[in-house]
């Protein structure tokens, strides 16, 4: 045994470097605030309903994809079904039905169908697709063995990396020339948008390896506690932290939220936690810079979504199904922030049996969540319920006029809100996925991706804060690269174990 690892947070990110810890030999203790693991990546039960708010595609769910090494080493390769859709996401205008369809020939065919003008810039596009799965591989040879792909090959991967994540999808959607196709895109995704982050989940769910897992996000988050304690980890729930401790520049410690102080032999500490709470709130501030400050203060966070589920007395069909939901234009308004939504966004569960008991189903509604605007309604508690109960009601109608006789049939509402996500998990903002990724934030040179401090030793950071951008694979991944750097730290090779 060589040294203590004190993890913040029992999310992905602390679970991994717990399960990462204890394969390299050291002593690992997770402290979790709640009283179960998987923070962002959860589910919960209403009245015999499952409402899951987190994964709808886990890149790596199978193996044709290198980064499913991951899962086999971390444990939900082996404890997890998982259900591969036929589409990325379907959008229904009021003049076309538009599906992005997840096999590439078709796909490609299909948007050539749409827009036969445009037919050399869907080739480009579906090629980058293409390229993106020959360089999966050489991507994750980075980190995974065998160990580093040759520096000829690495070469080429950061040229590829370089190419589509400075170029941003107004190269293609510039181009287009069909009307048909031009509207597709625009509602599809912004012109802002590095050209890579929509490459990754196509090409992820082109090798049917971007999958739902069947149980939902709690389960898979559970399968990797298992793998941890599995290999003698502890993990202490109901336990905040409330401040690091430091001595002569060194973490040495943590103080829990209940006067506890926890120190241990040799120790190192990490912090999957929100990352604003970590540098204004546990460490008090001291370790913040004028760069760090202006990032918190300027560089915009990936929200959270307004997220409307309900459970029904009846069996409701959707075909295809998708990844990422249908969106289409109620025929009866939600009206949120003063404003009739365009479009709302749902997703049916029936792809997973343990979501509803049998000949029900359960609908769930992605709305855009304005953070500032449910953070005030918050402090005014009974105004805030009414909110949700308006939207919720609003959403049912607009889904009875879909599914006629819904509205009769519903026998669970939730709602959550972007605050929901905040008082869960402490996540700045509500954050879901952490920063954006403009190019500023994704061009790995901020003040975070070294996943140290200036002038703290023995202090780590880990997780979807400090990563280009975050998500289940990223939030573990960065629990991996974390162990490899602590290992070569202690002149240590790393191991890391696919579960037998
Ligand atoms: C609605 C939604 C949908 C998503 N969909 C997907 C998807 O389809 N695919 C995908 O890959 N990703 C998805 N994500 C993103 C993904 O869930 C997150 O990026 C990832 O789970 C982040 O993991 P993490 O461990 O870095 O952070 P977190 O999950 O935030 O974990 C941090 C943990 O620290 C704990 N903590 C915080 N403060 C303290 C403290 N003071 N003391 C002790 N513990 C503390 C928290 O309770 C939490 O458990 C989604 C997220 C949301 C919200």
């Amino acid at each position: 045994m060589t040294g203590t690892l004190l993890i913040i947070g029992g999310g992905i990110a602390g679970l991994s470097a717990g399960v990462y810890g204890r394969m390299n030999g050291y002593k690992a203790r997770i402290f979790e605030m709640h009283s179960q693991p998987g923070g962002l990546c959860t589910a919960w039960q209403r009245k015999g309903y499952l409402v899951d708010g987190c994964i709808h595609w886990l890149c790596g769910s199978g193996p044709r994809m290198t980064i499913h090494r991951l899962w086999q080493e971390l444990g939900p390769a082996k404890d997890i079904r998982y259900v591969d859709h036929t589409a990325l996401s379907r959008i229904e205008l009021p003049e076309m039905t538009f599906t992005l369809y997840t096999d590439l020939d078709q796909l490609e065919e299909y948007l050539v169908e749409l827009g036969p003008e445009d037919e050399e810039v869907i080739q480009e596009l579906i090629e980058a697709v293409r390229d993106f799965v020959r360089h999966e591989a050489l991507m994750q040879a980075a980190w995974l063995p065998p160990k580093g792909a040759e520096p000829a090959r690495w070469e080429e991967f950061g040229g590829f990396m370089q190419k589509w994540n400075t170029t941003t999808m107004a190269y293609f959607m510039d181009r287009l020339r069909s009307p048909k196709l031009r509207r597709a895109f625009s509602a599809l995704t912004g012109a802002w948008m590095p050209v890579f982050f929509f490459l990754l989940p196509l090409a992820y769910a082109s090798q049917k390896s971007s999958g739902y897992p069947i149980g939902g996000s709690l389960e898979f988050a559970r399968s990797i506690e298992r793998r941890f304690l599995g290999l003698g980890g502890e993990i202490e729930y109901n336990a905040r932290v409330k401040r690091i401790l430091v001595e002569e520049g060194r973490a040495v410690g943590l103080l829990l939220d209940d006067g506890r102080e926890v120190r241990g032999e040799d120790v190192t500490v990490i912090s999957t936690a929100d990352l604003h709470a970590t540098m204004y709130d546990m460490l008090e501030g001291r370790y913040l810079t004028d760069e760090s400050r202006a990032w918190f203060e300027n560089v915009p966070v990936i929200g959270s979504p307004l997220q409307v589920t309900l459970g029904v007395k009846m069996r409701v069909e959707e075909s295809p199904s998708t990844v990422s939901g249908v969106s289409f234009r109620p025929r009866t308004p939600v009206v949120l922030y003063g404003r009739p939504q365009e479009m709302i966004n749902i997703q049916v569960f029936n792809y997973d049996p343990t979501a509803a008991p049998e000949g029900k189903t359960v609908i769930r509604t992605n709305l855009y969540g304005d953070y500032t605007f449910w953070k005030k309604l918050r402090e005014m508690p009974e105004l805030y319920e009414a909110e949700k109960r308006r939207v919720a009601g609003e959403v049912i109608t607009a889904l009875d006029a879909r599914y006629p006789g819904l509205a009769a049939q519903v026998e669970m509402v939730d709602v959550a809100t972007p605050v929901t996500f905040e008082r869960y998990t402490g996540n700045w903002q509500g954050s879901s996925q952490g920063w954006v990724p403009t190019p500023q934030a994704s061009n790995g040179t901020a003040w975070f991706s070294k996943k140290t401090l200036p002038g703290l030793e023995r202090f780590y950071l880990a997780g979807q804060w400090v990563e280009i951008i975050g998500g289940v694979p990223s939030a573990a991944f960065s629990a991996r690269t974390l162990l490899q750097m602590i290992c070569n730290r202690d002149g240590k090779e790393f191991k890391a174990e696919i579960e037998a």
